[in-house]
């Protein structure tokens, strides 16, 4: 950072959170638009546990169109079916925005490009952009290729002159470009030039093993801008710098970022265009989606993720949960009279939104506030609310987290100021676990009894793979009768965590479920020295909560709820 954007930061502060205008040493910039270049569907699947159907890629191409991304590099056609595949039905989708590219690799050696089965690949894609790749470190020629130096910058010249004559945008990936530099920069700087006089559109410096420094970058970023063609930036994470290095290049001349969606990728990952466009765009006052494409940002990351069934970091900048979230009693009480206190942007450009965790350590403006955004009316309600405070503080001393389980803490909350009405009242459940013998699988039932909300006892069983999974089928066997959405319930995250652990099996736990019901997620908890009551206490909530946001949505659904049962007290469950 340049003493004269940290000084102009420091004003958009003191004038408010950094808006979606540029700051005025952003605005000086604001002309240059930077291209973003999206890998998440090639590179960013070939980060561990990142998988998707070509279903899913569809849909992720689809969604980062609506998002502004200029370029969607769909895969390796020739490499596998999958990406074939893709290549075939993208065709048939409007995109508004986004070209696709088809990645590949320069001509084999030895081979005429018209008979190279990779080139062949490429152009059966029938993407209007190509990219291939092409070794510039002198190593990797010699150790990988096994061939001399000269012999690589033909296959580079040939391979784009020839794509060049049939395909729209031809873009060369210098693989390894800043390593070789540091080795050979006569060399490195060469590889460039002969696929700019082939007539490649861009040319990416990738810094492919991750391991360059912001000031590598800016120095070997300059250098290749004295070749005059159009410059991409290709950056890996493994030293913590992928969007430190990216936006080093943008700032030596290059116009196109290359990134993925959270960041997925192989090994640390690629840079993530979720911390990169936002700090291209909102800090240093670059185009690169428009203000209304911008705040789909925290969506698309969700969106790529829960596709790809990762569980997202939750401190990721700009889009994670926690990247608004605040904890301190003293922090809370500051940003409830003034968001810029501790947030550095408006969660809002981004689409994310400001949370307040409750915890000990929160006081009643944490309490207030929930209520506020739970939509509680606590006017004139003073003493109500210093005997919640007063109990949440015994609960979470018995163990109780609500950081979690914001569910559990609007349910806690409602039922200590606006009571409503119960939707079920247990009878009783059991489970059964058994063995019956050393090798055989353990076999798992549970049966539920509940009042129903007319009144008739529903009395259900099922197995499951372990007693909570049983317990959790047969509480929804027996509400589906009366509460058909509760079939879109789905249990995304269990957790148990032993609490004072001193006490071996005799120990408190704390069970922390996390649902989802295709629109929200939330996160319910329970603590019991039975880890089946405390996780019963959470599925309960999970249950409870999502009844709760039905009714406010549609009205309460026909069945009669049990009236004797009304108005749960303070932790009364269900
Ligand atoms: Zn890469």
């Amino acid at each position: 950072m340049s003493g004269e954007r940290s000084g102009t930061h420091a004003r958009a502060l003191a004038a408010g959170r950094t808006a979606a205008s540029p700051s005025p040493a952003g605005a000086a910039r604001a002309a240059r638009s930077i291209e973003i270049y999206d890998t998440t569907l090639r590179d960013g699947t070939q980060g561990e546990g990142v998988n998707y159907t070509v279903r899913d890629k569809i849909a992720v191409a689809c969604r980062l169109d609506d998002f502004g991304v200029s370029v969607i590099e769909g895969g390796w056609p020739g490499s596998n079916a999958r990406d074939a595949a893709f290549f075939d039905q993208i065709r048939r989708e409007k995109l508004r925005h986004a070209k696709i590219a088809a990645f590949g690799s320069t001509i084999r050696p030895g081979k005429a490009a018209s008979a190279d089965t990779g080139i062949k690949a490429l152009l059966e894609a029938g993407t209007a952009v190509v990219t291939i790749v092409a070794k510039s470190w002198d190593l990797h020629v010699h150790e990988d290729l096994r061939i001399g130096l000269d012999e690589n910058l033909e296959l580079i010249s040939k391979s784009i002159a020839f794509l060049k004559k049939r395909v729209e945008r031809v873009i060369l990936d210098a693989e390894h470009f800043f390593d070789g530099y540091r080795a050979n920069r006569t060399y490195a700087l060469s590889c460039l030039r002969v696929a700019r006089d082939a007539g490649a559109d861009l040319l990416c410096l990738c810094d492919t093993r991750g391991g360059s420094l912001p000031g590598d970058v800016t120095t070997a970023t300059l250098d290749a801008a004295t070749l005059g063609a159009p410059l991409g930036i290709h950056c890996h994470d493994d030293s913590g710098l992928a969007v430190a290095n990216s936006l080093a290049a943008v700032e030596a001349g290059a116009c196109q970022v290359q990134g993925t969606i959270n960041g997925f990728g192989e090994r640390c990952g690629n840079a993530s265009l979720c911390t990169l466009v936002p700090n291209l765009q909102i800090k240093m006052g670059y185009h690169c989606v428009t203000p209304t494409q911008l705040a789909r940002l925290t969506e698309v990351s969700r969106f790529c993720a829960e596709l790809a069934n990762v569980e997202i970091e939750r401190r990721l900048p700009y889009v994670g949960r926690a990247a608004f979230a605040h904890k301190g009693g003293l922090h809370v009480a500051a940003v409830r009279k003034n968001a810029t206190t501790y947030e550095h942007v408006d969660p809002a450009l981004v689409g994310n939104e400001q949370r307040v965790l409750i915890s000990d350590l929160s006081g009643r403006s944490s309490v207030m506030h929930k209520a506020e955004q739970f939509g509680i009316d606590v006017a004139g309600r003073q003493d109500e609310l210093a005997f919640l405070l007063g109990h949440l503080k015994d609960l979470e001393h018995s163990g109780f987290q609500f950081e979690g389980a914001d569910a559990s803490f609007e349910l806690l909350m409602r039922r200590n100021l606006h009571p409503f009405e119960r939707f079920f009242r247990l009878i009783g459940f059991r489970v059964t676990d058994e063995k019956r013998s050393e090798e055989g699988r353990t076999w798992c039932e549970a049966t539920v009894m509940i009042e129903a909300p007319d009144g008739a006892v529903e009395h259900t069983a099922a197995e499951g793979n372990g007693p909570v999974n049983a317990l959790d089928r047969a509480l929804r066997k027996a509400l589906t009768k009366f509460y058909p959405s509760i079939k879109k319930v789905q249990l995304h995250d269990y957790k148990v965590r032993v609490l004072d652990g001193s006490s071996g099996t005799e120990s408190r736990v704390r069970v922390l479920i996390e649902s989802g019901d295709g629109e929200e997620r939330w996160g319910t908890v329970g603590v019991s020295h039975n880890v089946v009551e405390a996780s019963w206490q959470a599925l309960v909530d999970s249950v409870v909560y999502h009844l709760l946001r039905q009714e406010e949505k549609h009205g309460k659904s026909g069945g009669k709820k049990p009236a004797r049962a009304a108005g749960g007290k303070a932790r009364g469950r269900a």
